[in-house]
């Protein structure tokens, strides 16, 4: 695990020496839990959520967008029961004075039953090689047994705790667990309190009585007090979908782990209106394309799972998490959830207005239900990001850090050098680049060796390096340079364009998914 931290540690680093993801207001010694992205960052940032907009609004006729405001009706959040229930259990340690969540603290206790275990089916598989039966091992082994019960039990009383809205409970799960603070080291807890996530302002004057709003803290509410004006204007028939990318924010009471949780974050989210009574197969089917859709970046099958939830939202009848294994665990990526008819249903109510969906073939009116996929732009980004750092140890003894980005995601496409600052080198790279900047993001670069403006593109995660040297004058050829492999083939400048377009453009991906 020490090990995990410093590659996490190194990470961040990274992100920041290469213009990726600074502190927010950096000057100022920072915000917690809000961060800037600088000029690499916002590149691959918007390439991500080009990749997502895409497979949703292109690949599917029956889903549009939409871009709602930030600001909405206070309403709409008493409406949503974001008021009364957006909460998070927090406990203090009077000890260290920190705070915590009181479901974290559990969940990291049962991740911990979870970790014995696997030690002890490696520690086997190493004893008996060949012929080890794993799943057999896992049913039988008297200590995995014992184990698995113990956090089975665990878990069921959690559940149970959670669902109950039972904050003693918790309290007192926190206790026979005998949990200490990692700071402290002691068991010195308060009371687990509620704690409402939502930030308030005003808007208006005080003078005339300025009304109290929320800055939004997920973006689907924009979609579904829109979803009518959508499928009016755009003759949308049931099965149909609205898609948004948008910031949402949340006061965490627990800001950890650099961009994974933040104070204010983007959102992609798409909302599914289907009939009454198919929501489960859709949500199944959401399941799988959303699933599908992360492995066609290619960061590794092993690294995803889903995980069911035991508590579900007040709005929810199934919910099931993506995770992706960054380097401190596997981690919700991306919620799934059928959301039933319960928001437009409160839509119905607070506002007085009928916004039954009259379906044509079935000659009745009713209120959709929903299936939500919803995915965090900026988890997506550190996994995207975790998962392509290396440091990899080259022949010639040197080490080369290398962000192995999926091509079509890379912030900088193509780099092209003159091998030398002279001899009418620089003119021809700066003709490629000119003709190449038109499709692709394309970098100019003459400072410094061959080999460290190599390097310096490795760094960001530069697919290709287009090198030109004398001969290109004679043939026009250049070098192309691959990251991956460091290969370098001699190519016709002509073929330059078909060559990146094939790796770079998110087509590739998106053709994955047809
Ligand atoms: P968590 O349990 O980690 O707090 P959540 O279940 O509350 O997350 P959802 O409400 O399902 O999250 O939000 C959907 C997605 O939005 C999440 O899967 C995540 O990618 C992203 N997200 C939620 N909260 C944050 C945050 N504070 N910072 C960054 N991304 C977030």
């Amino acid at each position: 695990m020490a090990q995990q931290d410093d590659v996490f540690k190194k990470i961040v680093s990274h992100a920041k020496e290469y213009g990726f993801v600074f502190p927010s207001s950096d000057i100022y010694d920072g915000l917690s839990a809000v961060y800037d992205y600088g000029q690499n960052g916002v590149e691959l940032k918007n390439n991500i959520k080009r990749y997502w907009w895409d497979a949703m609004t292109l690949l599917h006729e029956n889903i549009v967008g939409i871009d709602s405001a930030i600001f909405m009706h206070p309403t709409i959040w008493k409406a949503s029961g974001h008021v009364d229930a957006f909460n998070d259990p927090l406990i203090d340690n009077r000890d260290s004075k920190k705070r915590y969540r009181a479901d974290v603290l559990i969940e990291d206790e049962l991740a911990k039953f979870d970790e014995k275990i696997e030690k002890e089916v490696a520690k086997a598989r190493k004893r008996f090689g060949e012929s080890f039966d794993e799943a057999l091992f896992r049913q039988t082994n008297p200590r995995v047994v014992e184990i698995a019960q113990k956090r089975d039990a665990l878990h069921e009383r959690f559940a149970k705790a959670m669902n109950d809205n039972n904050l003693e409970e918790l309290r007192q799960i926190i206790i026979d667990q005998e949990i200490v603070d990692p700071i402290s080291g002691t068991r010195n807890w308060t009371d687990v309190r509620q704690f409402n996530l939502m930030f308030k302002t005003e808007m208006g004057s005080t003078a005339d009585g300025a009304m109290t709003v929320y800055l939004r803290p997920e973006t689907a509410q924009g979609i579904f007090v829109n979803y009518l004006n959508v499928q009016k204007t755009g003759r949308m028939k049931i099965p149909f979908g609205i898609a948004q990318i948008g910031k949402a924010f949340r006061n965490e009471i627990v800001a950890r782990q650099f961009i994974f949780r933040m104070r204010e974050f983007e959102q992609m989210e798409m909302q599914f209106f289907v009939r009454p009574g198919s929501e489960l197969e859709w949500f199944k089917r959401w399941k799988e394309i959303r699933l599908r859709w992360h492995k066609a970046l290619g960061l590794g099958d092993e690294k995803y799972r889903y995980h069911d939830h035991d508590k579900l939202a007040h709005y929810a009848n199934a919910a099931t998490d993506i995770e992706f294994e960054m380097p401190f665990g596997f981690k919700e990526v991306e919620g799934i959830h059928s959301r039933t008819n319960f928001d437009l249903s409160q839509h119905e109510k607070y506002s007085g207005k009928n916004i039954k969906y009259f379906d044509p073939e079935l000659g009745e009116n009713y209120v959709p239900y929903v299936i939500e996929t919803s995915i965090g732009v900026d988890r997506m980004f550190l996994s995207v990001l975790c998962s392509s750092y290396q440091e990899q140890k080259l022949e010639n003894g040197e080490t080369r850090v290398v962000l192995n980005l999926p091509a079509p995601l890379a912030p900088v496409k193509c780099a092209v050098m003159p091998l030398v600052r002279k001899d009418g080198l620089p003119e021809k790279a700066r003709e490629i680049v000119n003709d190449l900047k038109f499709d692709f993001a394309t970098h100019y670069d003459e400072k410094d060796s061959i080999g460290k403006r190599y390097r310096r593109q490795d760094a960001i995660g530069t697919p290709f390096c287009i090198t030109v040297d004398h001969q290109t004058l004679d043939d026009n050829t250049v070098t192309l340079r691959r990251r991956d492999t460091m290969e370098q083939t001699r190519v016709n400048i002509a073929d330059l364009h078909r060559l990146i377009h094939d790796e770079v453009s998110i087509n590739t991906l998106l053709r994955k998914l047809a």
